[in-house]
């Protein structure tokens, strides 16, 4: 019988060369015989370059540009629509070559481009207050349809990327070698060129995958969606992630901290009257004073269809004196293009609105 979870990985299929993680390219061009230069050469045209055909690949054989659009089709993504926010953010709608579709943002400020980029079409998680869950998984995405989105961003903004995070749709974790293998090209030389500092990955706090994280060698930055300190709030508001505790969580992010030396960033949506009382604030305290973390609280926006409100700004500020006088750091993050629904949770799949 067919496993309908593995149907939803990308394949040579779906992606072409896209579908290839770093090492995958590699293992390819040494079947082919070929020194491992060459694989750097293809990085550099396929990310560094993003080119949209074979025949532009001019420093490789035309024997091998055949060969490889034989077997693994160059495909790239078509905008299907774009909004620009009033702020200047840009959302973008993107479909890959099998028809399915995601959003990606480009977000930028003063001597910052930000790329918010997805990792998977939908989720399966199911958090209450996040448009992306709503409609469950459809896949997940391949490694260069995952760089691809910054692709489109740097050359709509005719500007390199300087900051990407993987805060767009889908769990980073749960695609998480393709999300590395996108990452890996984002970071190299040849790719887009972008230090590992700069890459952050945000997570629902799926505890085996933040684990490996901590032993990758690159200096990637981790975020984690918290959103309550308190057992019963937090699986009410992300069910999906039920299974792994708050206790397990903490010593899991503990020792994240410990073998990387990084902070890691609590991301924390204030809603009203569910996660922003006082019993709330002295679990989120407890929880933040055995870490070395970074807590940005951001007013949760609204979805199509959600009870939820987002708290008042008073409240929100009063969280923010309280931790910081418990030594916790602490940032109000105000949402950006709101306007086109481009904001933390509102990315979804339709094409209409
Ligand atoms: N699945 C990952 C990454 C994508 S979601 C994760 O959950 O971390 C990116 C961020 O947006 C997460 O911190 C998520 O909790 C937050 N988010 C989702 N819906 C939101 C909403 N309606 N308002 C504010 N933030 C939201
Ligand atoms: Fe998935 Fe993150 Fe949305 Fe939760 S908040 S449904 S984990 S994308």
């Amino acid at each position: 019988m067919a496993n309908p979870e593995l149907e939803k990985r990308p394949t040579e299929k779906t992606s072409g060369i896209k579908a290839f993680t770093p090492e995958g390219l590699e293992n390819l061009m040494s079947e082919l015989k070929l020194p491992k230069y060459r694989t750097k050469q293809l990085v550099e045209w396929l990310y560094g370059r993003a080119v949209t055909s074979y025949d532009e690949m001019t420093n490789l054989s035309k024997q091998l540009r055949a060969q490889l659009a034989e077997k693994y089709p160059l495909y790239t993504p078509d905008v299907v629509r774009k909004q620009v926010s009033e702020d200047g953010t840009r959302k973008y709608l993107l479909r890959y070559h099998d028809g399915t579709t995601v959003e990606t943002v480009g977000i930028p400020s003063k001597n910052r481009l930000t790329v918010c980029f997805s990792t998977q079409a939908g989720c399966p998680l199911r958090c209450a207050f996040c448009a992306t869950g709503k409609s469950g998984l459809v896949r997940n995405l391949a490694p260069g349809e995952i760089v691809d989105q910054l692709s489109v961003v740097a050359n709509d903004f005719g500007s390199r990327p300087t900051n990407a995070v993987a805060m767009g749709q889908g769990e980073p974790f749960l695609n998480y070698d393709y999300v590395i293998g996108a990452l890996r090209f984002i970071n190299a030389k040849e790719g887009l060129n972008i230090g590992a500092r700069h890459l952050t990955v945000s997570t629902s706090g799926i505890l085996p995958q933040i684990r490996r994280f901590s032993q990758e060698p690159e200096q990637f930055t981790l975020a984690v969606s918290l959103h309550s300190a308190n057992q019963d709030t937090r699986n009410a508001l992300m069910p999906g992630v039920r299974q792994y505790s708050l206790d397990r969580l903490s010593d899991s992010l503990r020792s994240y901290n410990d073998m990387t030396g990084r902070r890691i960033s609590l991301e924390y949506a204030m809603i009203d009257g569910v996660n922003d009382t006082m019993p709330e604030l002295n679990a989120l305290q407890k929880f933040c004073k055995k870490l070395m973390c970074h807590v940005n609280l951001i007013p949760i926006n609204s979805v199509p269809g959600s009870r939820f409100s987002p708290s008042p700004y008073e409240q929100i500020e009063l969280f923010q004196s309280r931790l910081q006088q418990a030594g916790i750091e602490c940032t109000i993050r105000n949402s950006r293009g709101s306007d086109i629904d481009s904001a933390c949770g509102q990315l979804s799949q339709k094409v209409s609105k």
